[in-house]
């Protein structure tokens, strides 16, 4: 079942690429697997899978114990400070990097380590309540410039969540305002390559502006029956 929805799923990225004019390979697959079994995780390695998400430290720290680094780990959710030790430790890329502060610890954490840490800025693009990452444009740019300079960071890109709403326009707006900040701030002397965005529901129209990440879960392990966010 999940080699089978990893094809489908594979299989869509590249028509929608082809339909853009993008190369698909410019598009990485990140399969959430918060949530999910570590034999479930093995089904999708078997598939080719090497690319994994999840967005609570504890969980990735178990699921590490178990692949290491067999697998490349993301993590994708809102990381507490006194977790960021278990994140830097097991994890190659930190999309949700949301405060100054936040960035700062993980620079520390890292820089223990001997590791350089592979870090995105989370940005706010919507209204929704829920949603969590930096808003005020200068406030991105404070973090931004503060990780350019950390020795042990590497500034990679941008990750965003989309509003939760039926309206494709909306969903579009967010994702294009992520991409048009990441142009600004190369204009500004910043060499950011990634854009995080587009998830189960929405990962068509994150293509098509211009996502080089999709954090994909449920239509690869099927519906989370029941997760509660940290
Ligand atoms: C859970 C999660 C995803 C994946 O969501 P699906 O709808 O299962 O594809 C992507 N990004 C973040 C930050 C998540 O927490």
């Amino acid at each position: 079942m999940i080699a089978e929805n990893l094809q489908i799923l594979r299989n869509r990225i590249e028509e929608i690429c082809e339909k853009v004019n993008r190369d698909p390979k410019s598009v990485k697959l990140i399969a959430v697997s918060k949530g999910f079994s570590i034999d479930e995780i093995k089904q999708a390695i078997h598939a080719d899978q090497i690319e994994f998400g999840e967005n609570k430290a504890q969980e990735l720290v178990a699921k590490f114990e178990v692949f290491g680094n067999q697998v490349i780990w993301h993590f994708i959710g809102h990381l507490q400070r006194n977790k960021v030790k278990y994140a830097v430790r097991t994890a190659d890329y930190i999309h949700s990097v949301d405060s100054l502060s936040l960035a700062e610890e993980i620079q520390k954490r890292a820089e223990n380590l001997g590791k350089t840490k592979k870090i995105l800025i989370e940005v706010k693009t919507s209204e929704e309540e829920t949603k969590s990452g930096v808003t005020e444009k200068e406030e991105i740019k404070r973090i931004a410039r503060y990780c350019s300079q950390a020795s042990n960071l590497s500034l990679i890109g941008l990750m965003t969540i989309a509003p939760l709403t039926e309206d494709k326009n909306l969903i579009r707006k967010s994702f294009s305002y992520l991409r048009k900040l990441k142009e600004e701030l190369n204009t500004e002397g910043y060499e950011l390559k990634e854009l995080s965005m587009g998830m189960t529901s929405d990962y068509e129209i994150a293509i098509e502006e211009g996502a080089t990440m999709l954090r994909i879960g449920s239509a690869i392990f099927g519906e989370r029956i029941y997760y509660k966010e940290d």
